[in-house]
């Protein structure tokens, strides 16, 4: 809609500098996570790892704290943790994780300003090939997305690829969550959704250079439809009990492609 397009804010070449820094954070604090996904780890213990790595980089957790209308209490970690059918916002706890789960952990983070937000699914031990598969194709579609973007070109023919790639391979791509632009605020104009959605309640844009999104498939191995687990009304999980993946990068559109601001230290620009 061009009322919303309007609302977006491009960034000058140091506020996308800055972005990166809290991009790289993020990106430290999931590498060091994955490191200790196994059986028998909590997600309450994932969490910790996240709160220490954020405080000593004299960051703050985004999630934690945020009041959702819908939701039973603030958010209360610095990460959200869902795991198998739990497709985004679990809430971590003493739960082991077991050998065949899979665990989707969000990060977000503001730093100097300027808010980083990525996600990764981890496979905790051995898992079935089918969970391979969901989350393969989850991590291919983000990259897919990556490497379509060009400067004054539609999103939407980004979102069509992602979503006839998801949807080739049997699984469905999640409409009640999408990615957004994000830079001093977590969330901010435009949605970006992973999907087309259909004609007459199209948010469309054009990628502009100095745009900054978070790109984040959520993809479940049935049927896309989810709802809040009714306990917290935060945990959002599959209606049908099929598994979820989620892969979230921050990225910014720059005059001749894109640059991702989630990535390590040794990704090149
Ligand atoms: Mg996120
Ligand atoms: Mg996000």
């Amino acid at each position: 809609m061009k009322a919303s397009a309007s609302k977006i804010v491009l960034k000058s070449p140091r506020e996308i500098a800055l972005m990166r820094a809290a991009g790289r954070l993020v990106c430290d604090v999931l590498d060091e996570i994955e490191r200790h996904v196994e059986p028998g780890v909590t997600t309450r213990q994932l969490d910790a790892i996240a709160e220490r790595l954020i405080a000593d980089a004299g960051a703050t957790a985004l999630f934690k704290g945020v009041v959702n209308p819908q939701a039973r209490f603030p958010f209360p970690a610095s990460i959200c943790s869902s795991v198998n059918e739990e497709v985004v916002h679990g809430i971590p706890d003493d739960r082991p994780l077991r050998e065949g789960d899979i665990v989707s952990v969000d990060c977000g983070v503001r730093l100097d300003g300027y808010c980083g937000d990525a996600a990764r699914t981890f496979a905790v031990g051995k898992i079935a090939p089918a969970a391979r598969r969901l989350m393969d194709t989850t991590r291919e579609a983000l990259e897919l997305a990556i490497r379509e973007i060009r400067p004054h070109t539609r999103w939407s023919r980004v979102a069509r690829k992602m979503q006839k790639y998801v949807e080739s391979r049997g699984f469905g791509v999640v409409r009640e969550f999408v990615g957004h632009g994000l830079g001093r605020e977590m969330h901010e104009e435009p949605k970006v959704p992973n999907y087309v959605e259909p004609a007459g309640q199209r948010s469309d844009f054009d990628l502009l250079p100095g745009m900054t999104l978070a790109i984040e498939p959520m993809v479940t191995g049935g049927k896309p439809g989810v709802r809040f687990r009714d306990r917290d009304r935060w945990t959002v999980v599959t209606k049908d009990g099929s598994l979820a993946a989620h892969f979230e990068h921050d990225i910014a559109v720059t005059e001749d492609g894109v640059l991702v601001l989630s990535a390590g230290e040794s990704a090149s620009s």
